[in-house]
């Protein structure tokens, strides 16, 4: 999942990740993906359990995406197979007074997960650098220091036990007003629509700056950013997924040893 994962070192351009892309699983298509998607829900779902009785590391997922970026979804059909004892997803919406009445990285934090976990963060602190930003909600002299701070935040997190991957799903301008329509169109989708997608919609090409300057000041060797082509549901769930098992795979866990002499244990 190299090719998409953002090098440190600030020269990523958003211009560069089609979003309709299929690279990663060229011999697949929708009908053929749904058997590898079962496999890596299994293979998740070890790693996971395995993850969970180390207990000495947790991970971290942030998601981020446009409205109608299938962050919803990706959660959805990614986890499914996990034993949600050891999954804590958590969402961040408009600051509530109490929140507000803090620095914005407060609530965050409160959320991070423990040891043994994998927390999924849907939406996350980068709304701090990217709707408060497009929107000016705090002045660009406070903005712009946030970046460091996320990186210093991620960087206590991972030096803490915390293996951050942080995913943007990247959709298409096309693919979003589909999205959007069918939210009008279908009945059981009428309840996701809402008119303040459009204002978000409006300023479309100032999200994807903000996403870019988000992307290349807090991408890191450490807690990296991985641009997933997102038009294509089936693929990026794949992607998703594939990044994941990577991550997991990439921490030297174990089950731990017994704690006593099982050899000596009779039962009877
Ligand atoms: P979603 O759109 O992810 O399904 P919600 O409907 O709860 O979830 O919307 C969350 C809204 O909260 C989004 O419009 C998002 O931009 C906004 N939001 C999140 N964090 C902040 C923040 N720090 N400041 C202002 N708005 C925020």
């Amino acid at each position: 999942m190299e090719r998409y994962r953002v090098e440190p070192g600030g020269r990523f351009s958003l211009a560069t990740v089609d979003p309709r892309d299929r690279s990663a699983f060229p011999d697949l298509k929708k009908s053929t993906s749904i058997t590898e998607l079962r496999s890596m829900r299994r293979h998740l779902a070890e790693l996971q359990r395995l993850l969970w009785a180390d207990a000495h590391h947790a991970v971290l997922v942030v998601l981020q995406a446009m409205d109608t970026g299938g962050k919803d979804g990706t959660i959805r059909k990614v986890f499914s197979g996990v034993n949600p004892q050891g999954i804590d997803v958590r969402g961040f919406g408009v600051p509530s007074d109490l929140e507000r009445d803090h620095d914005y990285l407060w609530r965050v934090h409160l959320q991070a997960p423990r040891r043994g976990r994998i927390g999924i963060f849907n939406r996350s602190h980068y709304e701090d650098v990217l709707v408060v930003r497009v929107n000016d909600l705090v002045p660009r002299e406070r903005w712009q220091k946030r970046y460091r701070h996320i990186r210093d935040f991620e960087q206590m997190l991972t030096d803490e036990g915390t293996t951050i991957v942080k995913i943007m799903l990247h959709i298409s301008l096309d693919e979003q007003k589909e999205r959007l329509q069918a939210r009008l169109d279908d009945p059981s989708k009428n309840y996701k629509f809402n008119p303040s997608d459009l204002d978000s919609r409006a300023k479309w090409d100032d999200y994807m700056a903000a996403y870019e300057d988000a992307i290349n000041e807090t991408s890191t060797d450490q807690a990296p950013w991985y641009v997933v082509p997102a038009d294509r549901k089936w693929h990026r769930n794949l992607v998703v997924s594939q990044i994941l098992i990577d991550t997991l795979e990439s921490l030297d866990l174990s089950y731990p040893e017994p704690e006593h002499d099982l050899s000596s244990i009779e039962i009877v």
